[in-house]
C-alpha cells in the first residue's frame, strides 16, 4: 500500500492498464473510478480532447474528492482533414467494437494512396484537484494507415497505426514499447514532475 492516492478516470481498459505501467513510479495506488465508488457518468460534449479532459478530471476529482486523471484522446488521419479526432471513440455510432471502428476507418481511406495515409495519435491528459485546480498535458505520435490489421497488442486503432521507424504497427509492439514512443505515453511522462510535486 503506497501513501497517496490517485484516480484514473477512465473505463477504457486498455488506457487502464497504459496507465498503471506509465505511473508506476509515483508514490500512489492507482484506483479506477468503479474502485472509489463513483457511479455518475460525465458526458463528452467538448470540441476539443482538452475541454473533455478537463471536464472529466475535474468532475470526477470533485465527485471522489482525490486528485484525478483523465485521458481524451484520439487519432487524426490527413486524407479525412484529422477525422476522426475527438469522435474516435464514437465516430461510427454508440455501442461499436474496436474492430467495426477500425473496419469503417479502412474503408473511408482505402482509396487513398500509400504516401498521403499519414496519420498521429493525440493524447491531453488533464490533472485535477478535488478542490478545481486542473492542468492539461499533451503528447502526439506520428505514424501512417496501413491497409489491413496487423498484430494483437494494445487496442482500438493500433492494428492498423504503423510507426514507420520500426517497420510495426502500434499493435506489434509490447507495452514497454508503446509507451516509449505513445501519444500517452509522451503526456504522461510531461505530466509526471507535477504529479510527483503534488505527492511530496
Ligand atoms: P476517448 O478519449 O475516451 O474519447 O477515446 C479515445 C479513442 O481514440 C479510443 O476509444 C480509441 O478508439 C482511440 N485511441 C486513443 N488512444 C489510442 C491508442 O493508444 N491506441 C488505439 N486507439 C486509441
Amino acid at each position: 500500500m503506497k501513501h497517496h492516492r490517485l484516480v484514473i478516470a477512465t473505463h477504457n481498459k486498455g488506457k487502464i492498464r497504459e496507465f498503471r505501467r506509465l505511473l508506476s513510479a509515483l508514490p500512489a495506488d492507482l484506483f479506477s473510478l468503479d474502485q472509489v465508488g463513483v457511479t455518475v457518468t460525465v458526458a463528452e460534449t467538448g470540441t476539443t480532447y482538452e475541454e473533455n479532459a478537463s471536464v472529466k478530471a475535474t468532475s470526477y476529482a470533485r465527485a471522489s474528492g482525490i486528485t484525478t486523471i483523465a485521458d481524451d484522446s484520439g487519432i487524426e488521419v490527413d486524407a479525412l482533414d484529422g477525422a476522426p479526432g475527438v469522435q474516435s471513440a464514437v465516430f461510427t455510432g454508440p455501442g461499436q467494437t474496436d474492430e467495426q471502428r477500425t473496419g469503417r476507418l479502412l474503408e473511408l481511406v482505402d482509396h487513398v494512396s500509400d504516401p498521403h495515409r499519414t496519420a498521429r495519435y493525440r493524447a491531453i491528459l488533464a490533472v485535477a484537484r478535488p478542490g478545481g485546480d486542473c492542468r492539461t498535458f499533451e503528447g502526439v505520435c506520428e505514424g501512417r494507415i496501413i491497409r489491413r490489421p496487423r498484430g494483437e497488442g494494445g487496442f482500438g486503432y493500433d492494428p492498423i497505426f504503423l510507426i514507420p521507424e520500426l517497420s510495426k504497427t502500434m499493435a506489434e509492439l509490447t507495452g514497454e514499447e508503446k509507451d516509449r514512443i505513445s501519444h500517452r505515453g509522451m503526456a504522461a511522462r510531461a505530466a509526471l514532475p507535477y504529479l510527483q510535486s503534488l505527492l511530496k
